[in-house]
């Protein structure tokens, strides 16, 4: 099959495998441990993100305790501002109204300062390592247009692209296809994307498209991560649609590199 032809190919599977995840038992119980998690407001959502940039999930002391699991001692609580009401009569109709009526200053922690239970989780790690793996996660990090370090990372977070730094960081210890994974999801980010030039939730779904068109591509599998990832970033038909060209761009970039590399190992050889 021709190049182009294949990808198109693959890129068509994400969109299903993604359609049917949106029915799978996973993702209903995803929902609705989401549910119960509070959602907060632009400012609360920068305010978390300045105290604490690795946050994934974020709930307050009691409520943690809700979901089987409990703050860890000497953790720092995250600050966020509350609203206060007061109550307010309309003296003509009567009527009783809350308004808004300054903020309070409440705590909340990140999943990470917490232990207990575990939560139900959208995507599990990759857990497949070979030699080959190993080898392919070499020829990727050497077409890396970024610099790439391997780090600590907390929480659920296996990897990350700081658009300030424009460097990659992967997270240590993981198994050869989660690492091949993140970093091409990383790369395509580097190539794709600045900080402000689309919504986060396309950036995403853009960049894990592409990861899976090209590891697939080589034949390895990812549609176990790689679905539930994108689902999790409003992966509607629709919106795959919108990534539909970037990922195919980008994946068909990655692929020529990674075999021009892999050619000129065999002609070595
Ligand atoms: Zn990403």
């Amino acid at each position: 099959m021709k190049k182009t032809a294949k990808v198109n190919e693959l890129y068509k599977q994400l969109k299903t495998g993604v359609e049917e995840f949106y029915s799978s038992d996973r993702w209903k119980e995803f929902l609705t441990v989401q549910a119960r998690f509070h959602q907060y407001s632009f400012r609360n959502v920068l305010l978390i993100y300045m105290q604490c940039p690795h946050a994934t999930r974020v709930a307050g002391f009691e409520d943690w305790k809700k979901f089987g699991r409990h703050v860890k001692r000497g953790e720092t609580a995250i600050k966020i501002l509350g609203p206060k009401h007061r109550r307010e009569v309309d003296e003509k109709t009567g009527e009783e109204n809350w308004v808004l009526n300054g903020f309070y200053q409440a705590s909340v922690f990140d999943i990470s300062q917490t232990g207990g239970e575990e939560l139900p989780s959208l995507s599990y790690e990759l857990s497949k390592d070979t030699p080959t793996l190993r080898r392919f996660y070499e020829m990727a990090k050497a077409i890396s247009p970024a610099p790439i370090q391997e780090v600590t990372l907390k929480g659920s977070m296996k990897g990350s692209y700081n658009y300030t730094t424009q460097t990659i960081s992967i997270k240590k210890g993981m198994a050869a296809l989660q690492k091949c994974k993140t970093l091409i999801h990383e790369i395509a980010h580097a190539m794709l994307h600045t900080e402000t030039d689309k919504p986060r939730e396309l950036r995403e779904v853009e960049a894990e498209g592409t990861a899976f068109v090209v590891l697939n591509y080589f034949g390895f599998d990812t549609s176990e991560y790689s679905f539930s990832y994108v689902a999790g970033w409003n992966g509607s038909a629709e919106h795959i649609s919108k990534a539909g060209e970037a990922i195919q761009k980008a994946a068909v970039k990655l692929i020529d590199d990674l075999e021009a590399i892999l050619n000129e190992k065999e002609s070595a050889a």
